[in-house]
């Protein structure tokens, strides 16, 4: 190598992490009772279109962590830097996808997903033709003019996934999306999560309490321990994308189900 190469090398960039958590730790106050420590000493990176999942068993403050990545929960302790800032409230360059939908029953289909739009009074020209990409993208085209009661959960699920997108978040926050969903649905719901985050390049952080889901969609899987909350293990997932459903039939598909479920093995086991 001769001298000029140096600047060269110095020149390549390593892209900054979306998301860094350093020794967070989140303690609730409770009436009366002794304090909650729900998270204790949490550090994790997650990068640039990085599709990263988080399992662990109810209560372990998977929720907990979420809001607080989300800017709607306040953290005891810790850093959290969200795009280069500390996270201090909410901010529209993240979307958030909570366990139910929780969709307006007086607005269709279209007008639920621009809501956030709405409040953030963006245009409704490039709005909507975004909200309609991401409908078209969820496989909801044509149910634009449906309102909520006209859906089925899995649908109404879709709409609120839409809803996280159509303000163009560059990070995508979802607890549990698929938790109440039926497992084919559920099967589905994965698939066609997976093919808009390829197509729109987001960077994901996913809740999920079923350790099958969280191989399935993860390049990396977080796997938290039960209360109070710490990391066990970050495990990288080598299974080839795009991912199709037969892939859990592969060998190494299982060896990771296996690891993952021998972390909780002595407390006793994950839903499915
Ligand atoms: P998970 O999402 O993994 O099921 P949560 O983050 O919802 O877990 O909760 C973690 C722990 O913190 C639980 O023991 C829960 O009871 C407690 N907790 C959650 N929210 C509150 C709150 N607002 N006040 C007191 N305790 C809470
Ligand atoms: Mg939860």
């Amino acid at each position: 190598m001769t001298a000029l190469d140096v600047p060269t090398l110095a020149r390549v960039e390593v892209a900054p992490p979306v998301i860094s958590v350093g020794g967070l730790n989140k303690t609730y106050a409770t009436q009366g009772g002794a304090p909650i420590h729900a998270l204790k000493d949490i550090r994790f990176d997650i990068r640039q279109g990085e599709f990263v999942t988080v399992v662990g068993p109810s209560g372990c403050g998977k929720s907990t962590l979420l809001k607080i990545l989300a800017g709607i929960l306040r953290r005891s302790s810790g850093e959290v830097i969200i795009g280069g800032k500390p996270v201090d409230g909410p901010s529209r360059d993240i979307g958030v996808v909570f366990q139910a939908p929780v969709l307006l029953p007086w607005r269709n289909v279209l007008e639920n997903v621009l809501l956030p739009a709405d409040i953030q009074r963006l245009s409704r020209l490039g709005a909507e033709e975004r909200a309609r990409r991401y409908i078209d993208l969820a496989g909801l085209a044509g149910f634009e003019g449906k309102y909520p009661g006209e859906l089925s959960g899995g649908m109404q699920q879709r709409v609120g996934i839409c809803r996280a997108l159509v303000h163009e978040p560059a990070l995508l926050l979802m607890d549990e999306p698929f938790g109440a969903l039926d497992a084919m649905t559920r099967e589905t719901m994965n698939l066609e999560l997976l093919r808009i985050w390829s197509e729109s390049r987001k960077t994901i952080f996913l809740v999920t309490h079923s350790i099958p889901e969280a191989v399935f969609l993860a390049d990396r899987v977080i796997v938290m321990t039960p209360r109070p909350g710490r990391i066990s293990d970050i495990i990288d997932i080598d299974v080839p994308r795009p991912r199709e459903l037969e892939m859990i039939n592969l060998p190494r598909f299982g060896k990771y189900v296996s690891a993952i479920r021998r972390h909780f093995g002595a407390v006793g086991k994950l839903d499915e």
